[in-house]
């Protein structure tokens, strides 16, 4: 199937795909695999791949730098017709940028129940006592999403395991534990 026809036919698996293959660069690099994609009228406006260790800014999100470059698009902080579709549900730092923008809905694939901030553990995207809410949808393309996490960890984890953590490049053991979200009962 091509791309344009999931466009027509499921806009949001479309948009999570491309919030996939964002994942799938970061675990190319070493990064913690979460991709983001801002869509406006239709078009992609801003992507992003998790960048934490490349920049050494542990705000280098993918959702972040995703409403950076959407920003910087319409010239405009305000993001009030764009939806942000993210692999896995947003910390609450994303999410406080992502009201603070306005977005209009948040689509993410996997819940994180512990750290979560829409609705996994916290929902600020809808807290009553902000200026702005957002629409969340969740749950699209959820298994592949949480899949591109898991298969990620279980290799940090293996490398760790042969004594490889120091190597230049490698997850550090404290984004491993951070994993165990992901690891199930
Ligand atoms: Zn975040």
């Amino acid at each position: 199937m091509f791309d344009s026809d999931t466009l027509l036919l499921n806009p949001d698996e479309h948009f999570m795909r491309e919030a996939l293959r964002q994942a799938r660069k970061a675990a190319s690099l070493n990064e913690v695999p979460i991709g983001a994609v801002i869509v406006h009228e239709g078009q992609i406006i801003g992507r992003a791949w998790n960048q934490v260790e490349t920049l050494k800014d542990a705000t280098a999100h993918a959702e972040m730098l995703a409403l950076t470059q959407a920003e910087s698009a319409l010239g405009d902080w305000r993001l009030a017709d764009c939806d942000l579709y993210v692999t896995k549900e947003p910390c609450p730092m994303c999410a406080g940028a992502i009201v603070h923008c306005r977005v209009k809905r948040v689509i993410f694939g996997c819940p994180d129940v512990k750290g979560g901030a829409a609705g996994g553990f916290w929902n600020l995207l809808q807290a009553p006592n902000l200026n702005h809410r957002c629409e969340i949808s969740s749950g699209v393309l959820g298994e592949e999403c949480v899949m591109v996490l898991k298969e990620f960890f279980a290799e940090a984890r293996r490398r760790r395991q042969e004594g490889q953590e120091h190597q230049k490049g490698s997850a550090a053991p404290s984004v491993i534990e951070a994993a165990s979200i992901f690891d199930g009962p």
